[in-house]
């Protein structure tokens, strides 16, 4: 039969941080030593304490559906959470726990947008928040940030880029690629835009609250004016290294919590129940037991920085937050290396990737196009590697 897929399957981009993991997965099946640093995916096991956790579920029978919208105690469990690390009240019936905060906010995308709708991306943002918002029938508006001004976007812009259409932006610290983290003053600014504007949502994705090097976190929704618009998104993936196990949850309206759920409810069923027992553990457990992750990834981020910053051409910000260095690499444009004309990050990373065997994500679909993402949740010794493979093609 003659291929014929839908509209909206064959207009969506596929996702380019999977997209470059499974090029570098290939090349390395096919016997190239690549060193992939494409993927943000810590490169620790889950915690023991959490892994007894599941295993104990598994031996206690759990193996039946649960509750759409996750177990009654891993929502109050995430309630409580919320309260510890956010100083945010959300009652357990305005918390949904889906298959991964990649599914959160499909689903808040699906159940808050319309065709017509505008979307708001502060630039540079998480590849998925375009895909999705598309997916929901919206047109997305990027807000563009500069490596000066630590890609954050200003009020100012903020305001120039709402229309009457505008109907969602989307937040992200600390960011992933940037590893900006907003602080309470810069939100409480945007937040003064927002209040004229009472029709546009927030989401807020705050996944990698735990990996931050000391900036404080802070949740827009602390905001009182916010707190009824916005929608907070949360997973196990990156704190607890659990990116397999797939949980994410939200607390926001709950009236949205309620449409959502009500979306899951056709499409998963809910999340799996084994992972939702060990989320239970993951999230009542003392913060502290993580923390050796974060610390080496600050080590990591600072060896990053310092290695990187000895490439002529390679302009970097310090990132705050998560696991990745975002270097701006516009001075290699218009260069002709390794008899490769590099005019975009795009033919960067494929330069990197062709010629020194080191898997990274152009900046391009993160809407940074002077940029590449390197991801330093690898080890030191190939982080060590993959930087002097980078100085060699480029010296
Ligand atoms: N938001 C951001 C900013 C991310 O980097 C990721 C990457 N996984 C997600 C959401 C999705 O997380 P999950 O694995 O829980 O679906
Ligand atoms: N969020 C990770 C990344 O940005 C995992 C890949 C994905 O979920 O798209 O690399």
């Amino acid at each position: 039969m003659k291929e014929q897929l839908s509209n909206r399957i064959t207009s969506l981009p596929a996702s380019a941080t999977l997209v470059m993991a499974a090029k570098a997965r290939e090349l390395k099946a096919a016997g190239k030593d690549i060193i992939s640093l494409s993927l943000g995916e810590p490169d620790f096991n889950t915690p023991d304490y959490i892994k007894e956790s599941a295993i104990k579920a598994i031996n206690d029978n759990y193996n039946s559906y649960s509750p759409v919208d996750g177990y009654a105690d891993l929502k109050e469990a995430i309630s409580l959470k919320f309260k510890r690390d956010n100083n945010l009240e959300y009652k357990p019936s305005q918390i949904v726990v889906s298959t991964g905060a990649k599914q959160s906010l499909a689903n808040i995308t699906q159940v808050l947008l319309n065709p017509g709708d505008e979307v708001l991306l502060p630039a540079p943002y998480w590849v998925s928040y375009t895909a999705q918002s598309i997916l929901g029938g919206a047109t997305c508006k990027e807000i563009p940030s500069t490596i000066e001004n630590d890609f954050k976007i200003t009020p100012e812009q903020l305001e120039a880029a709402i229309t009457p259409k505008t109907k969602m932006v989307f937040f992200n610290s600390p960011n992933n690629p940037s590893g900006t983290v907003y602080t309470e003053e810069d939100y409480k600014a945007l937040a003064a835009v927002l209040e004229k504007h009472p029709n546009i949502f927030i989401v807020s994705d705050e996944i990698y609250e735990h990996i931050n090097y000391g900036t404080p976190n802070f949740s827009i929704a602390c905001i009182p004016s916010m707190y009824d618009r916005t929608i907070t998104v949360n997973g196990l993936a990156k704190g607890f290294a659990m990116t397999g196990w797939r949980i994410g949850f939200i607390g926001a309206p709950e009236w949205i919590a309620k449409a959502c759920t009500k979306m899951q409810g056709q499409i998963t069923s809910g999340t799996n129940c084994i992972a939702q027992r060990a989320a239970i553990t993951a999230l009542t457990e003392p913060v502290s037991k993580i923390q050796y992750m974060v610390t080496e990834f600050e080590k990591r981020r600072n060896m990053m920085l310092e290695w990187l910053g000895e490439i002529e051409g390679f302009k970097l910000n310090v990132p705050k937050g998560a696991f990745y260095i975002f270097p701006d690499v516009s001075a290699f444009f218009g260069k002709e290396i390794k008899g490769k004309k590099i005019a975009t990050s795009s033919d960067f990373s494929m330069l990197l990737l062709e010629e020194a065997n080191v898997a990274t994500v152009s900046g391009e679909s993160f809407g940074a196009p002077n940029c590449i993402r390197i991801s330093y949740a690898a080890s030191e010794a190939q982080l060590k590697e993959a930087v002097s493979r980078i100085k060699a093609i480029l010296a």
